[in-house]
């Protein structure tokens, strides 16, 4: 096996545990290497830092499979996904998770869905890519599943020379399916969806509007297919209004609330919530609870002042459409934007609209993703609830 030694000095990041290596980090090669190999990574003075797959295409030229120098083969894969999944039963996900969290799950850029028996798989490196036998293979004998198909269709495939593509790793299947989630039902489409159909790092986050909502008129934006809405219908609220920019989604939407015969409490519209919310809080109508869980902001360190604008301004327009004592919900799954600087942006809205804020709850994204301490960016979604008075 190839061996890549690293600098005397690199950052304490690779030492810590973090799996990336840049290629500045690298001091030499000792040998032949082809795009995707396995190679294995030594320290300076010569101590194994681990085994990983080597892109010299990819800005991160090495992302490390494991700590040790273990053979990396398909009982590799298959023990893996075995305790990714030990894990996610362990802590209360059965039927549907994210089975396979990437870098938090020692397979890094691996993203792997379990929908029920169905499971949506994302391989968004060469390095991990050229495992996708393997990986099925190892999902196949652990779940025996109905379907597994890949929605590989992503931009990001193309920084490591990766076509962009999506289609069945499985006899052909039916791609709509209905999946329970907290005691309601909804349709996925494994296909067509955004991202791999389903927004799962919500799910314990949608229980935690439950009391707020009782009887209130609720307004959502950026709905996608209706989960939080669909949830406060269910909840007791009087009346809730989605709204989402895709015609697509919101015809969903609308199919969601239909197959939890809630179609009479919560209706779906497509229009621009940027609009929206603009326009409302001149002279539109007041709700008792406003929801919003926009798309990230960005992907680029130079233009977090922007996403963070950007989160003042929706929240901001959000408070003012507010009742007196009314609740704001509020996610951000921008991962450059640190809890912290979330909050004290939400907090800048409120001095700005003029509000007093009550926290009820803060929140991350649900546990089958780990966030993985020392790795801040598997430490993305924030979710906040508050009360929100005049001052
Ligand atoms: N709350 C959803 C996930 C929302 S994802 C859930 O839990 O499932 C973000 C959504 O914002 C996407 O559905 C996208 O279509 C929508 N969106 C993006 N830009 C928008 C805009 N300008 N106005 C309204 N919706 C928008």
């Amino acid at each position: 096996m190839t061996k890549v030694y690293l600098k005397k000095k690199i950052a304490p990041r690779i030492a810590n545990g973090h799996p990336w290596i840049y290629a500045n980090e690298i001091d030499r090669i000792a040998g032949e290497t082809t795009p995707g190999d396995i190679v294995e990574v030594r320290f300076a003075d010569g101590k194994i830092a681990g085994v990983g797959y080597i892109n010299p295409k990819s800005q991160i030229i090495i992302r490390l499979l494991s700590r040790r120098p273990v053979e990396i083969n398909e009982d590799f894969f298959h023990q893996q996904i075995l305790k990714a999944w030990q894990y996610r039963q362990k802590t209360g996900y059965t039927e549907n998770c994210r089975l396979v969290f990437g870098e938090a799950d020692q397979l890094p850029a691996l993203i792997i869905d379990k929908f029920n028996d169905y499971f949506v798989i994302q391989t968004l490196s060469l390095g991990m890519d050229i495992w996708k036998p393997a990986i099925v293979k190892a999902l196949e004998r652990i779940f025996n599943p109905k379907g597994i198909y890949e929605r590989n269709d992503v931009p990001v495939r193309n920084l490591e020379g990766l076509p962009q593509l999506k289609g069945f790793l499985s006899t052909p299947f039916d791609t709509n399916i209905i999946i329970n989630e907290n005691g309601l039902r909804f349709h996925v489409d494994i296909e067509n969806g955004q991202k791999t159909g389903y927004f799962l790092d919500q799910q314990d986050n949608r229980r935690a509007i439950q009391h707020i909502v009782k009887g209130a008129e609720v307004m959502g934006a950026f709905t996608y297919t209706g989960t939080f809405e669909i949830h406060a219908a269910y909840y007791g609220a009087k009346s809730v209004l989605g709204i989402d920019i895709s015609e697509q989604a919101v015809i969903q939407a609308n199919k969601n609330a239909a197959l939890n015969g809630l179609e009479k409490i919560v209706e779906f519209k497509a229009m621009n919530a940027f609009d929206v919310l603009k326009d409302w809080g001149k002279n539109g109508p007041c709700y008792d609870v406003v929801m919003l869980d926009p798309p990230a902001f960005t992907k680029s360190r130079d233009s977090i002042q922007n996403a963070v604008n950007g989160y003042k301004e929706i929240n901001l327009r959000g408070m003012k459409l507010i009742r007196n004592g009314g609740f704001l919900v509020t996610s951000s799954c921008t991962n450059l934007v640190h809890p912290q600087l979330f909050l004290e942006t939400i907090h800048a809205a409120a001095k700005d609209a003029k509000k007093r804020l009550k926290q009820v709850t803060f929140q991350a994204q649900a546990s089958d993703h780990p966030i993985v301490w020392g790795m801040e960016n598997t430490n993305y979604l924030k979710f906040l609830i508050v009360e929100v008075c005049d001052r």
